[in-house]
């Protein structure tokens, strides 16, 4: 952020009373964590921030302090769309178009509030005052760090501000085993840690907190639902409906599974395919890669999506023998990139 953003948003924030916090919809840990890292750094500049998901989040992250003083769009949206028509400032965090905000995107589009963008994904298209966009960054907490870092307000933060910034770095980058060989994310843990969170069991509350049907599901994906392709180097699952009942498929079970494939040696390309717990002509799409596969272009071209290098996502508008037929295709059109 250049010195004019930064002092641009110190005065946005002091001269705002009403301040919404929101992120994309289906939020992950640094959706979340940077959420609620900004939240705190805002409550201790003597602001009340109202903090809005678009819909429900993951288990694995209801540990997270402040997270039950979260609002849920999909639960209260009359009371947000109320806040929105009065709000004075809104942080869009870890998104970069409102479209991502799902069902929140048209009041956020109406709402007369100044926008400030903050975000690491690539193309922000967003109406901001302040867009502080950074694809190169490995997460959103990471870059809330950065710029609670230059604005002189790290100092003054706790606990309650670490330990979510912890957790969205941790989370987008795989507990720190892709997209993190900046040695500066390594000093900023480092200062993270100097506020007293424990970051062995931040790691234990995200990634050990399954029940014993979604282990048991990873055994029926991995052996019976399966399919590697070796000439392409490429893999993909498909998880059914019916499958998800079986194994009492709760939201958060799918995650990290998509990343399991890429266990086998030389594989380049893992994709997860999942029907809509409800609609069953609705196929939901995670892609993940090793070295410069781009799951950001694939998941644009053949999915509907986006996102970023190694990892993507978005949806197959068909069934799953239609979502099926679509990675093949994928897989064709990258031939090239795959066989290299
Ligand atoms: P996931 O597979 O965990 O849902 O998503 C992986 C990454 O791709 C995340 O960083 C997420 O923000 C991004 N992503 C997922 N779905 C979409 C989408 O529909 N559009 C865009 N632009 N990015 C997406
Ligand atoms: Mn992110």
């Amino acid at each position: 952020m250049t010195d004019g953003e930064c002092s641009m948003l110190r005065s946005l924030i002091s001269d705002s009373q009403v301040i919404v916090l929101c992120c994309h919809q289906n939020p992950d840990g640094d959706a979340l964590g940077s959420m609620l890292g900004w939240g705190e750094v805002l409550r201790n500049l003597g602001k009340e921030p109202l903090l809005v998901t678009p819909d429900q989040y993951p288990d694995y992250l209801h540990w997270l302090p402040n997270s039950e003083k979260i609002v849920r769009y999909d639960k209260r949206k009359d009371y947000v769309d109320t806040v929105l028509k009065i709000a004075d400032l809104v942080f869009c965090l870890d998104f970069n178009t409102l479209s991502r905000t799902d069902k929140m995107a048209d009041a956020l589009a109406a709402s007369p509030a100044k926008k400030v963008l903050i975000d690491h994904h690539l193309a922000p298209d967003v109406d901001a005052v302040v867009s502080i966009s950074h694809p190169d960054m490995s997460s959103t907490c990471e870059l809330v760090f950065r710029i609670v870092w230059q604005m002189g307000l790290f100092e003054g933060q706790g606990k309650h501000f670490a330990g979510p910034i912890y957790c969205g770095m941790m989370t987008d980058t795989g507990g720190f085993t892709y997209n993190s060989n900046n040695p500066e994310i390594f000093f900023i843990i480092g200062q993270l840690l100097t506020k007293r969170i424990n970051k062995d069991k931040i790691y234990r509350n995200v990634y050990h907190n399954y029940s014993e049907h979604r282990l048991r599901m990873v055994g029926h994906v991995l052996c019976n639902r399966l399919v590697v392709d070796e000439t392409f180097h490429a893999a993909y699952y498909t998880l059914t409906r019916q499958d998800q009942k079986e194994f009492h498929f709760v939201k958060g079970d799918a995650e990290g599974l998509v990343n399991m494939p890429l266990q086998i040696k030389g594989l380049k390309l893992s994709i997860s395919l999942r029907e809509d717990s409800e609609r069953g002509d609705l196929v939901w799409v995670s892609l993940r890669s090793v070295d410069d596969f781009p799951c950001n272009l694939m998941a644009e071209r053949f999915f509907n999506g986006g996102g970023h290098l190694n990892a993507a996502g978005g949806r197959v508008n068909g069934t799953m023998d239609d979502a099926v037929k679509v990675v093949q295709d994928a897989f064709q059109a990258f031939e090239g990139k795959l066989k290299s």
